[in-house]
This record gives structure tokens, C-alpha cells and sequence, in this order.
């Protein structure tokens, strides 16, 4: 737990969020600023900065993308097809320093992403 990260303070509960998945590891959560009809943001409870801070031999990536398959499927974006997104640092647009993952859907994606 880091004290002024806001996807900590949505896991203990101090930030409202339509949470979507829950488990001991992972908190799944509807995007506040969606970018497609389905936009969930996918993250682990325990603090990391980012996929950097994850140490080798660590399940959390390999959960959460175990997580995204269960997600895609509940949500019906499964056969239309879907993105998962990590963005990682400054340059990735990285704007939250809490690992998590994008999972966009119900709309045609294009790229390369901006
Ligand atoms: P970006 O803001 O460029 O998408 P990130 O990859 O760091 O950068 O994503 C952070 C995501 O968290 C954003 O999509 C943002 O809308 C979302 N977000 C920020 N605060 C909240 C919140 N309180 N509840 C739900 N989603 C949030």
C-alpha cells in the first residue's frame, strides 16, 4: 500500500469505483474516463510502480491476464475482439504510478496507437 496513490486508495476503499472482478491479488474497475464502450482498468492490490517493479518468478502479470480472459468473456467482447494495454513509464502515458492494465473493447480499435 503506498499512502497517496489512488488505485491503492480504491482497493482500501477511501476512492468509490464500479468494480467489476475482485480476488485476493486483483481489483478490476470501470474506467472514470472510458476510451471505448468498455474500458475496465486491471489492477494488482499489492503497490507496484509499474511492470518494472515486478520481480522475476512473480504471478501477478500471468494472474492478470488470466483475469482479462475471464473479463473479456463476462463482458461479451470476447468474439468482436478487444485490446489489452500496458502503458509503462512518461513516454508509455503512463499517468498512475500503480501497475495496471487496460482492457478496451465494443468499438474497432485502430493502429499504431497515438
Ligand atoms: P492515461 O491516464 O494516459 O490513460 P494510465 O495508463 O496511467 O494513463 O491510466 C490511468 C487510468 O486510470 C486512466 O485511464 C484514468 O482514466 C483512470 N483513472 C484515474 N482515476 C480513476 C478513478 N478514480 N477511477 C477509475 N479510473 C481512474
Amino acid at each position: 500500500m503506498s499512502e497517496d496513490c489512488i488505485f491503492c486508495k480504491i482497493i482500501n476503499g477511501e476512492i468509490p469505483s464500479t468494480v467489476v472482478y475482485e480476488d485476493d491479488q486483483v481489483l478490476a474497475f470501470n474506467d472514470i474516463d472510458p476510451q471505448a464502450p468498455v474500458h475496465v482498468v486491471i489492477i494488482p492490490k499489492e503497490h507496484y510502480e509499474s511492470i518494472l517493479s515486478v520481480p522475476a518468478g512473480d504471478d501477478i502479470i500471468s494472474h492478470i491476464h488470466t483475469v482479462a480472459n475471464r473479463l473479456v468473456l463476462k463482458l461479451g467482447i470476447a468474439d468482436s475482439g478487444f485490446r489489452l494495454v500496458n502503458n509503462c513509464g512518461a513516454d508509455g502515458g503512463q499517468t498512475v504510478p500503480h501497475l495496471h492494465y487496460h482492457l478496451l473493447g465494443g468499438r474497432s480499435m485502430q493502429w499504431p496507437p497515438g
